[in-house]
């Protein structure tokens, strides 16, 4: 199963994906972790990153493309992968669209998570006090939702309009979520 995870930052995109992986047994590829460890470990990308996700402000296209080819080259992906984080541009949702044309892997679902902004203001200001990330101060979560809204927003026309798009009510407590999402995907994923 091939899916990818749309939302806005705070929608629990990450929480929601480190379940389904254990649902669907597939990995989670999160374009924020893949980043956030090459900062950790001071590659030269990840130099490149770290103020510019401090910031709040997006990675380049390059850089993104670059690394999800890296990880869907991994013999891991080969019965499918939980997206997360990306695409987060229509840029990035072609060219995603065409490198999995190429590998022979299109995307079996889209599915957007709802949540309305007060509720991620909210959300996003619990956990910067729980976990500290370096994105998560009010500026560059202001930052975020404004990228989301004007970048990010088209993605999800993009699915709509390929036929893939799924959206789930993302309010509620996680448990309820997660088998709203499991009921969504129910018809994909039945055995026999
Ligand atoms: P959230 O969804 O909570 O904002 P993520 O962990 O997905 O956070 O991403 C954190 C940061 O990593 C982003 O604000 C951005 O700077 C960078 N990033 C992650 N994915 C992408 C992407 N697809 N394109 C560009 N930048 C990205």
């Amino acid at each position: 199963m091939r899916l990818v995870l749309l939302g806005a930052p705070g929608s629990g995109k990450g929480t929601q994906a480190a379940r389904l992986k254990e649902h669907l047994q597939v990995p989670h590829i999160s374009t924020g972790d893949l980043l956030r460890a090459e900062v950790a470990a001071g590659t030269p990308l990840g130099k490149e990153a770290k103020d510019i996700m401090a910031r709040g402000e997006l990675v380049s296209d390059a850089i993104l493309l670059g690394m999800l080819e890296d990880r869907f080259s991994r013999p891991d992906t080969a019965n499918g992968f939980i997206l997360d984080g990306y695409p987060r541009n229509l840029a990035q949702a072609d060219a995603l669209d065409k490198l999995l044309q190429r590998i022979g892997q299109p995307m079996d679902f889209a599915l957007q998570l709802d949540v309305d902004n007060e509720l991620l203001i909210e959300r996003i200001a619990g956990r910067a006090k729980a976990e500290g990330r370096d994105d998560d101060n009010p500026e560059s979560v202001r930052k975020r939702l404004k990228i989301y809204d004007e970048l990010t927003a088209p993605v999800i026309e993009f699915y709509r309009q390929h036929g893939q798009l799924t959206v789930v009510d993302g309010v509620g407590s996680m448990d309820e979520v997660f088998n709203r999402i499991v009921e969504a995907i129910a018809p994909a994923t039945e055995v026999g």
